[in-house]
């Protein structure tokens, strides 16, 4: 028999107007044997075929992979990996002197709960659904078909991000080649070390490089502070800028530690002044901004982790921002700028500008706005699927 998701009535809107999610409350029936991770056709109330997705158990129910009455074939991944190759070709974002960059991006992408990374001759993936996960030998192949003898590799790095209530077998691995999880990739031609292994998410935040090339512009002449630094981003970029000194901090000793290395690294391969003094932190970015003096910095970068991973922890979050971004603007030095984000995806960009007017209030700074930030082209946003924008920054110029 075949799987099939029956909708109740009137909750086939959403799937019409091509919203990748079918939520649990919108089902009436579900026919034939259906296990977490099949690809299930949709019907409506009345019998038409909507589209074909991963099914799971949850509150996201489906998460759609094709709209109308054609199922996912034989060709679907090389399909879908093609033509999210074409998106970054044609952003200009894939290049000799930028060879990190996101290939994949979930929703954005048509491929809900997928990820895929690459890092010069390295794909990583992260599965965020069982059906994603269970698909990963297929990824792998459909992306060496993409790429051919420029992919060596490609590594699953799904053990954190896949549900772990469908008591999957997780273990990152190597799904094809294999390595020591390192690779120096050049980033707008600076260079970065990327372990996919041991950091976080995936290696690298590769959804700052647009605010890092950014970063360059304001460098010059600045002492900075960058906070949250993780590898050192940012820190390099206003290295590489002019700086005239930057200070560095994180609390994971690990990213310290590589931050290090991707300043040695650029200063011996690139024929750039790195000459700005730098300065690490293995700190709490929030004690060491509480406990520098006024004046101290020109450039403040302020890019914490999600305060909220979900809606119920939202208030407090906002309160975290309020009080981090309070102390930035207080501390600055006038005519400062400030580089603020957060990436949050429940504190949309709106909330998110109100918690930045409200710490500036609280100050009594005078505050002028001058870019909003958002993800990079290789992070697109599905029209049909708004909640796929998560990143928000600000850049602030403080009198
Ligand atoms: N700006 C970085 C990405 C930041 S990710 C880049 O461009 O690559 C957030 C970072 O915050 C992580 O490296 C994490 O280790 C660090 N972090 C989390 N909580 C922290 C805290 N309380 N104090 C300092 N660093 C923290």
């Amino acid at each position: 028999m075949k799987r099939k998701i029956i909708l109740k009535r009137g909750r086939d809107e959403s799937i019409k107007r091509f919203h990748p999610w079918v939520f649990s409350g919108g089902i009436v029936r579900i026919d034939g044997d259906v296990a977490e991770g099949d690809i299930v056709e949709v019907v409506s109330s009345s019998g038409d075929t909507l589209g074909y997705g991963h099914y799971q158990i949850g509150s996201i129910a489906v998460r759609m992979l094709t709209f109308g009455e054609v199922a996912p074939d034989k060709g679907f991944w090389l399909d879908r990996l093609s033509s999210a190759y074409k998106v970054r070709e044609s952003a200009g974002v894939i290049r000799d002197d930028n060879n990190a960059y996101r290939l994949i991006h979930g929703e954005g992408d048509m491929l809900p709960g997928l990820i895929v990374d690459i890092y010069g001759e390295t794909a990583v993936l992260q599965a965020h659904s069982v059906g994603m996960f269970l698909a990963r030998e297929e990824i792998a192949e459909a992306l060496k078909s993409l790429y051919g003898d420029k992919l060596a590799s490609v590594y699953d790095k799904s053990s954190s991000t896949a549900p772990f209530k469908a008591s999957l077998e997780l273990m990152d691995q190597y799904l094809l080649g294999k390595g020591d999880g390192g690779e120096v990739v050049s980033e707008n031609g600076l260079l970065f070390s990327v372990d996919w292994i041991h950091g976080q998410k995936t290696g690298f935040f590769l959804d700052q490089r647009d605010s890092r090339a950014l970063i360059g512009n304001y460098s010059s002449g600045r002492r900075v502070l960058n906070l949250f630094c993780y590898t050192g981003g940012f820190s390099i970029y206003a290295m590489a800028n002019g700086a005239i000194s930057v200070d560095s901090v994180d609390s994971s000793a690990k990213a310290m530690s590589m931050l290090e290395k991707n300043i040695e690294i650029n200063k011996s391969a690139l024929n750039i002044s790195l000459d700005a003094k730098h300065q690490s932190y293995t700190e709490d970015a929030i004690d060491f901004l509480k406990n520098s003096p006024d004046n101290k910095y020109d450039l403040i970068i302020v890019d914490p982790p999600a305060f909220a991973k979900h809606r119920g922890a939202l208030q407090n979050a906002l309160r975290a921002y309020q009080r981090l971004n309070a102390a930035a603007i207080s501390k600055v030095s006038r005519g400062g700028i400030i580089f603020t984000y957060s990436c949050s995806q429940v504190v949309d960009k709106i909330a998110f500008a109100e918690t930045i007017f409200s710490a500036a209030a609280s100050t009594g700074r005078e505050v002028r706005i001058l870019h909003r930030l958002t993800q990079p082209a290789d992070h697109p946003v599905n029209i049909y699927h708004p909640e796929g924008e998560y990143l928000k920054g600000l850049v602030l110029y403080v009198e």
